[in-house]
């Protein structure tokens, strides 16, 4: 992929996840989410915040899209997009970070605020020593 190629990619995840923030459910916080993920072969699958009356149960962007995605048989991801309307790009919150880990544990992950404002992360990074099947299982 060229360098024009990856920014309209970059760009075109960006804009589905602002798109799927217009569908966010988040009456109790007013903080609406979008997410867009990529997998591999270059299909989007996009979520938002869904928020509920019994705030436990309120699920994040990322985690919808990537359920979104599982149920369609997609489960290797290279990037994911977060918009939110807040001032400074919002990092995935721990729960998701352990989600994106399950699927992509060298996940891209770029944040968008509406200001314009981006940040980029490596999973990795964000989540060093995850919780991974070969633990569940006892081995290395
Ligand atoms: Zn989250």
């Amino acid at each position: 992929m060229s360098d024009h190629d990856a920014r309209d990619a970059a760009e075109s995840l960006r804009d589905a996840a602002f798109a799927a923030m217009e569908n966010a459910y988040a009456p109790y916080s007013n903080y609406r989410v979008g997410a867009a993920i990529r997998s591999e072969d270059g299909r989007v699958v996009t979520g938002c915040n869904v928020e509920n009356a019994v705030y436990g149960e309120a699920l994040c962007a990322e985690r919808v899209a990537i359920a979104a995605a599982v149920a369609q048989g997609i489960k290797s991801f290279d990037e994911i997009a977060i918009a939110t309307e807040s001032d400074e790009p919002a990092p995935p919150c721990g729960s998701c970070r352990q989600t994106m880990s399950e699927f992509a544990p060298d996940l891209r992950v770029t944040s968008y605020a509406r200001n314009g404002k981006q940040a980029t992360w490596r999973l990795g990074d964000l989540l060093p020593e995850a919780f991974a099947l070969n633990h569940l299982r006892g081995r290395m």
